[in-house]
C-alpha cells in the first residue's frame, strides 16, 4: 500500500481548515504545502496519513501567515520611540487631516494658481523649515537617506571633516564612516574619541574640504574627561557645517510645552543648530519630532536647492501620505500645540496621573503591584537618560515571568521582563488601552 495514493484533495483540506480571515488563495496555498510536504515524507509501505494531521499542518501554515500581518500592539515597555514597535505613534487628529489628501488627488506637485508644475517640497519641507527657523527644507524617506543625500550632493569626491568621537553606528547598520564612503566623500578624522577641539578641525581644513560634519551621539553618552566643539565654533572655520541632529528635537527650549522636562538634559535642538550657523541640519521625522518615518533636511535656500536637484533626491523622495502627515505635524508645532502629539503627550504625562491609572489596573488584577519605573526615549534619542514613570508588575520567578510575558504578547501587549517580574510601564500605554491591559494581566497572572 502506498499512502500517497490516499492523500486528500486540496479542496477537502481547505474545507476543513479553521477560518483565519485570510484570502482563499492563501488558504489553498497553505493546504497545498501541507499535502506536498506529506507526499514527500512517506513512501510505499508507510502508515497512512491522518486527514486531521494534514489539516493541522495546513492550519499552522495559515497561522504563521496571519501572525506576520502588520497589526497594532500595545507598547508597555516604557520605550517611547521603540524602533521595533514602529517608533512614534501618530495621533488621530494628524490622520484625519490627511485623509482627504491621501484618498484623492492633490496639489502634490501642482501650482493651482497657474496650472503649472509645482514642487512636492513646497508643503511639509517648507513648513518644517519655518518651524525651526531655517530658510528651506525638503523631506526624504528617513534620516539615513537624508545624510547620504546631503553628503552626496554637497561633498562627492571631496573631503568631509568629522570628529573621531562622532564616527558612530546609529543602529540597523547605519555607520557614519560607511555612509561617507557610500556617498563618495573622503572622510577626514580629527581629534580623539573623547576630546576634539576647534584647533583639531582647523589644522585639517584645506582647499579640498567640502564640509564639516557634526553627528549627534544619539545612542550613547560619553562621560568623564570629554570635550566637543560646538556648532557655533565649527561655523567659524569656513566650510559649510552639516549637523546630523538625529532625534529631531525641533527646539531645545521646547516652547510647545509648559515646562522644559528636566530629562531632556542637553539634547540638542534643530533650531539651535541653525541659529548657531549650521548650513544644513538633518533629522528623523519619527523620533522626537513625533511624526511619520521620514528624513528632514533644512538649511539655507542655496544649499537645499542644490540638495533637492541631486539625482539621488528623486530616488529618496517621500510619498504624499508621509508629506501630508508631516505637514500636519509641522502645523501643530507652528500652532504651539505640539504637546498634543502622542509622543509629547506620553512623554510629559505626570507621574501622579500614571499612578492613578496603575492603581486602578492593579485593583483589578490579583497579585499586581504598582511600582516606580524608568521610561526611556529609545530609538536613538536621549542616550542614558530616563523619564520617571509608573508600572504595574506581576512578581514571579524568571520562568513565570517569561511565560506571562508570552501570554501578554499573544494578546498584543509587549511588556518588559525585569529582575523580579513582568512590568507594564504605563507611560507608553494609551489610557484607552488600560481596560484591555487589566484584563490581559488578569489572564496572564494565572499562568
Ligand atoms: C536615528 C539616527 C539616524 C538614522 O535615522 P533614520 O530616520 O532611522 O534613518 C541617523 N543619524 C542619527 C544621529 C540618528 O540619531
Amino acid at each position: 500500500m502506498d499512502p500517497r495514493r490516499d492523500l486528500p484533495s486540496i479542496e477537502q483540506v481547505v474545507a476543513a481548515m479553521k477560518d483565519d480571515d485570510l484570502p482563499r488563495t492563501l488558504l489553498v496555498q497553505c493546504a497545498r504545502q501541507a499535502v506536498d510536504d506529506a507526499r514527500d515524507q512517506v513512501g510505499p509501505g508507510d502508515q497512512p496519513i491522518e486527514f486531521n494531521d494534514l489539516v493541522e499542518v495546513a492550519d499552522a501554515n495559515a497561522q504563521s501567515i496571519a501572525a506576520a500581518l502588520l497589526r497594532p500592539l500595545i507598547n508597555a515597555t516604557g520605550v517611547l520611540i521603540h524602533t521595533n514597535l514602529g517608533r512614534a505613534p501618530l495621533g488621530a487628529e494628524t490622520f484625519s487631516a490627511v485623509r482627504a489628501v491621501a484618498t484623492g488627488y492633490s496639489n502634490l506637485e501642482y501650482e493651482v494658481a497657474d496650472g503649472s508644475r509645482g514642487s512636492r517640497h513646497a508643503h511639509a519641507g517648507q513648513l518644517l523649515a519655518r518651524a525651526c527657523g531655517a530658510e528651506a527644507g525638503i523631506v526624504v524617506n528617513n534620516n539615513a537617506a537624508a545624510v547620504l543625500l546631503v553628503l552626496g550632493a554637497l561633498a562627492r569626491g571631496r573631503e568631509v571633516v568629522v570628529s573621531r568621537g562622532e564616527l558612530v553606528e546609529i543602529g540597523g547598520g547605519f555607520r557614519v564612516p560607511e555612509i561617507m564612503e557610500e556617498s563618495g566623500c573622503q572622510l577626514v578624522e580629527v581629534g580623539t574619541t573623547n576630546k576634539t577641539r576647534l584647533a583639531d578641525y582647523s589644522t585639517k581644513i584645506s582647499e579640498s574640504t567640502a564640509l564639516v560634519l557634526k553627528v549627534h551621539s544619539s545612542n550613547y553618552r560619553m562621560i568623564g574627561f570629554t570635550e566637543a566643539t560646538s556648532v557655533e565654533e565649527l561655523a567659524t572655520l569656513g566650510p559649510t557645517v552639516v549637523v546630523d541632529a538625529g532625534s529631531g528635537l525641533l527646539d531645545s527650549t521646547t516652547p510647545w510645552l509648559e515646562h522644559r522636562p528636566s530629562w531632556l538634559a542637553d539634547e540638542p535642538g534643530v533650531r539651535q543648530a541653525i541659529d548657531a550657523g549650521a548650513g544644513v541640519v538633518t533629522f528623523s521625522g519619527d523620533k522626537l519630532l513625533g511624526g511619520p518615518q521620514s528624513g528632514v533636511i533644512v538649511g539655507s535656500t542655496s544649499l537645499i536647492t542644490q540638495i533637492a536637484s541631486h539625482p539621488l533626491a528623486r530616488a529618496m523622495r517621500a510619498d504624499k501620505i508621509t508629506l501630508a502627515l508631516l505637514q500636519q505635524v509641522a502645523l501643530t508645532y507652528l500652532a504651539g500645540e505640539a504637546r498634543a502629539l502622542p509622543l509629547w503627550r506620553m512623554a510629559t504625562i505626570s507621574v501622579e496621573e500614571l499612578r492613578v491609572r496603575a492603581e486602578k489596573i492593579a485593583t483589578q488584577v490579583d497579585g499586581a503591584k504598582v511600582i516606580d519605573t524608568e521610561a526611556v526615549g529609545g530609538g536613538g534619542s536621549l542616550p542614558g537618560l530616563t523619564i520617571p514613570s509608573i508600572g504595574v508588575a506581576l512578581e514571579g520567578t524568571g520562568k513565570e515571568s517569561e511565560r506571562r510575558a508570552a501570554h501578554l504578547r499573544a494578546e498584543s501587549v509587549v511588556a518588559r521582563v525585569g529582575d523580579d517580574g513582568v512590568i507594564c510601564d504605563l507611560r507608553t500605554v494609551d489610557p484607552s488601552d488600560d481596560e484591555h491591559l487589566a484584563q490581559t494581566l488578569t489572564r496572564a497572572s494565572t499562568r
